[in-house]
């Protein structure tokens, strides 16, 4: 089935897109900046009581930062060389939180020289660093989350505690000389199950509850972490209800007065406003008789489409060629077997798609910059133009 242009962009935003790409050479992704102010509107709008904290990681464009700095976000940051970054383009310190849990003492001295007070933790030797290197600072616990079957990009597991060991590591905080100010969790990028969220703040509140009575810690931070949706093939509900759904839990389990509220989108934010504009390089099939056509691309998984692995993330795929579809595979230009994005989710282009034309690859403006490698095969990186 051909995609609509029209379910991803407004019409007169990919209007202007489709111009500038038709001045460029391929790859590269092109980004409309007005999307992701209205992406991140619409996030207050429907979280009024939070405060949000961008994960730089989806893309950490200085287009992009100076356009949330200006609009009030703060940032959620995972290396030294985020926070540089962030920091250059006039952010202050008190708007920054370090949220990687894996990371060197010398990386939490850094933070914390730059001013940095608000840490993420899921172990009691980062807990040891961290009130070592950065003391009397505010911490808060990663918990571990159900849902990475209905997340597109899980990310629990890796990352995260127990329930038990949070408690265990924000009493020992408070022993460190560290601030326990609350707990996080993420529930998996692009999660489509909203109720895996209900499961997630129930678990919160227990340790809320449960270190206030036992232990007199009155925990203030609730981090609801991403896994807001973008608009990929597989559909989700609307970010409104999301939003509806999420403040029901939270009321639920807190009543009205609600402890500090944190989300921590990445791609919710970005991911809508980016076009991947790609050119087919070969069209070929494997035999005389093979029904299927593999598209080879000059963009593939190591120039920004990461994601694909597994065939996690379905970006939806616009061509201006019309004509019969049929079933292909669609592949990267390197000379690595595992440079495939499509081969069983069941892709259609027209039959008579051929060399040169291109391929839009919607909603890619996250994950595909950042993610893109710098010279496999000497491919340079994954170009980024932000209008
Ligand atoms: C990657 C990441 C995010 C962003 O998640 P999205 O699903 O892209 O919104 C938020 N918080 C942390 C700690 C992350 O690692």
């Amino acid at each position: 089935m051909q995609i609509q242009v029209e379910d991803y962009y407004p019409k007169e935003t990919f209007n202007r897109m489709k111009a500038f790409a038709d001045e460029h050479e391929t790859p590269f992704v092109v980004i409309d900046t007005k999307m992701i102010e209205d992406a991140y509107d619409d996030l207050v709008e429907g979280f009024p009581f939070a405060k949000i904290y961008y994960a730089v990681k989806a893309n950490p464009a200085v287009e992009i930062i100076d356009l949330l700095r200006d609009r009030g976000s703060n940032f959620d940051i995972a290396s030294i060389y985020e926070l540089d970054r962030v920091l250059s383009r006039g952010v202050s310190p008190d708007r920054i939180s370090y949220g990687n849990t894996i990371k060197k003492a010398k990386d939490i001295r850094y933070f914390y020289d730059k001013g940095v007070r608000l840490f993420a933790t899921d172990s009691e030797a980062d807990l040891r660093n961290i009130a070592k290197t950065a003391p009397g600072s505010r911490v808060y616990v990663r918990i571990l989350t159900e849902g990475s079957a209905t997340a597109d990009w899980p990310l629990s597991r890796k990352f995260g505690c127990q329930t038990d060991m949070a408690m265990d590591i924000l009493i020992l905080a408070r022993q460190l000389g560290l601030v326990p100010y609350g707990v996080s969790f993420h529930v998996g990028s692009q999660q489509r199950d909203i109720g895996v969220w209900d499961a997630a703040i129930g678990k919160v509140k227990v340790i809320f509850e449960r270190l206030k009575e036992e232990d007199g810690i009155e925990l203030k931070l609730i981090n609801l972490g991403g896994g807001f949706p973008a608009n990929y093939i597989t559909r989700t509900n609307e970010l409104e209800v999301y939003a509806q759904e999420i403040t029901r839990f939270l009321q639920e389990d807190f009543g009205d007065s609600l402890p500090e509220i944190i989300l921590e989108p990445g791609r919710s934010l970005v991911s809508n406003s980016g076009v991947l504009v790609s050119e087919v390089v070969l069209v070929s099939r494997k035999s005389r008789t093979a029904v299927e056509r593999w598209v080879y691309t000059d963009v593939g998984k190591f120039s920004g489409l990461i994601e694909t692995m597994d065939e996690s993330i379905k970006y939806p795929i616009w061509t201006e060629k019309r004509g019969e579809l049929e079933e292909v595979v669609i592949a990267g230009p390197t000379c690595d077997s595992a440079d495939i994005m499509y081969e069983h989710s069941k892709y259609e282009l027209p039959l008579n798609l051929a060399t040169g034309d291109r391929l839009y690859w919607m909603s890619t403006g996250a994950y595909t910059t950042s993610y893109s490698s710098i010279e496999f095969n000497g491919f340079p990186p994954l170009k980024a133009y932000y209008l």
